[in-house]
C-alpha cells in the first residue's frame, strides 16, 4: 500500500542540503481501503533526513521527508480506526504478510523500509498510511513528544534490549551523547535501571547528559582511559552510532564479555578495529536497524510508565530548512520537532 503525503508538505527536491527541502502543496484524496488518513499534528527530524537532503541515500526526489509523526485520524478506510482517534506512527514499512512479518520480525521483511526514505514521509498535513502502522498515542505525551520518540526510541530500545540484552545491574556507555538516538538510549537505559556513562565532544552536551541522569560524561578524545578508570574493568555495553571515529575506543572501553551494539556510522562507512581485543576479551559486535512492531509496543508501554523523549527545539513546518540545519550542524541535544498544525 502506497504511503501518500498530502496538503502542505516538506519535500526533498535537490541534493544540496537543507536548502533543497521545500514546502509544497500536494492534492488531497480519500483514503483507500485499509489505509487511514492522519491529520499530522507534529513530525520530527532524524539524521536520516539529512542524509536524504545531502543526496547520500540514493533516493530520487521529490520525496516528502520525516519518519516520525503523530496526529489525529481524519478519515479511515479501516473500521478499526475512526475520525478523532489520536495516533502515533510506527515508522517501519513492511508487507505485514510474509513469513518474517507473520513471525513478528518486521525488520527482516524483504520489503523492509523506513517511512520518509523508502516512501513519502510524515512532514505533511495529511498522511495516508497502512492502518497497521498506527498505534494509540500514549495519553501522557504532548503532540511534540509523540512525534519526537518513534524512530529513535524504537531503534535504541531494540539495540539495548533485544540485541544487547542490557540488565539493570550493568553499565552502558553511550557514545556521542547529543544525537537523538543517543539521548533516547540514555533515557531508556536509565528506565531499565542500568548505570549510564556518556561521551561527547561538546561540554554543553556532557552537562545536559549529566542532567538526564548519566553518572559521568567524558570528552570524546581518547575516552576509553577515563571509562576504564571509572569502571575498573570497563563497561558491559557500548551504545554506538558514530562508527570509525569512535569504534576502536568503544572496543577498548568494554569489560570482558562486553557487547558493542551499533545502529549507524555517521563518521564514515569503514572502520578498523584490533581483532585480538575482540576475540581475547570475548566481545560481541552487534548490528541493529529500527525495530519490530512488538518492540514499538514495548516502547509505548514504557512511555505509559513515564519514559519521555527529550525535545531540543520546535520549528513550524514552514521553517523546515532551519530545523534541518540545526541537526546538520549537530547543535542539537535530543529531537528537533516540526509543528504541523501551528501550536
Ligand atoms: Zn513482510
Amino acid at each position: 500500500m502506497e504511503v501518500l503525503s498530502q496538503g502542505k508538505a516538506a519535500v526533498y527536491e535537490e541534493p544540496i542540503g537543507p536548502a533543497g527541502v521545500r514546502i509544497r502543496e500536494r492534492p488531497r484524496t480519500e483514503p483507500q481501503p485499509g489505509a487511514v488518513a492522519v491529520a499530522i499534528r507534529a513530525a520530527s527530524i532524524n539524521h536520516l533526513d539529512l542524509w536524504l537532503a545531502h543526496g547520500a541515500q540514493r533516493v530520487t526526489p521529490p520525496r516528502v521527508i520525516a519518519a516520525d509523526g503523530a496526529g489525529v485520524v481524519h478519515a479511515s478506510g479501516d473500521p478499526a480506526w475512526k475520525p478523532g482517534d489520536e495516533v502515533v506512527i510506527f515508522p517501519v514499512l513492511c508487507c505485514w504478510e510474509c513469513e518474517w512479518c507473520r513471525a513478528g520480525e518486521n525488520v527482516r521483511c524483504p520489503r523492509f523500509g523506513i517511512l520518509g526514505e523508502h516512501s513519502d514521509g510524515a512532514a505533511c498535513e495529511l498522511l495516508h498510511i497502512d492502518s497497521r502502522n498506527l498505534f494509540r498515542k500514549p495519553k501522557g505525551l504532548s503532540w511534540h513528544e509523540a512525534a519526537a520518540f518513534p524512530l529513535t526510541f524504537l531503534t535504541a530500545w531494540r539495540m539495548l534490549t533485544t540485541r544487547a540484552q542490557l540488565r539493570a545491574d550493568e553499565t552502558v556507555l553511550v557514545v556521542g551523547a547529543g544525537a537523538g538516538v543517543a539521548v533516547a538510549a540514555i533515557r531508556i537505559a536509565k528506565h531499565l535501571g542500568a548505570r549510564v556513562l556518556v561521551t561527547s565532544r561538546s561540554e554543553a552536551k556532557r552537562k545536559l547528559a549529566l542532567e538526564l541522569g548519566a553518572e559521568a560524561a567524558f570528552d570524546s578524545n581518547g575516552f576509553s582511559k577515563a571509562v576504564r578508570e571509572a569502571t575498573g574493568d570497563g563497561v558491559d555495553v557500548v551504545f554506538e552510532h558514530v562508527g570509525p571515529a569512535t569504534l576502536e575506543e568503544s572496543l577498548r572501553s568494554l569489560a570482558m564479555g562486553g557487547r558493542i551494539v551499533t545502529c549507524g556510522s555517521t563518521s564514515g562507512v569503514k572502520a578498523e578495529i584490533s581483532m585480538p581485543r575482540l576475540f581475547f576479551r570475548h566481545a560481541s559486535l552487534l548490528g541493529s536497524t529500527m525495530g519490530n512492531a512488538s518492540e514499538f509496543e514495548a516502547v509505548l508501554r514504557a512511555l505509559d510508565q513515564g519514559l519521555r523523549p527529550v525535545i531540543d527545539n520546535i520549528f513550524a513546518l514552514d521553517r523546515v530548512q532551519d530545523a534541518l540545519t540545526r541537526v546538520d550542524t549537530t547543535e542539537q541535544f535530543g529531537k528537533v520537532v516540526l509543528s504541523v498544525d501551528g501550536d
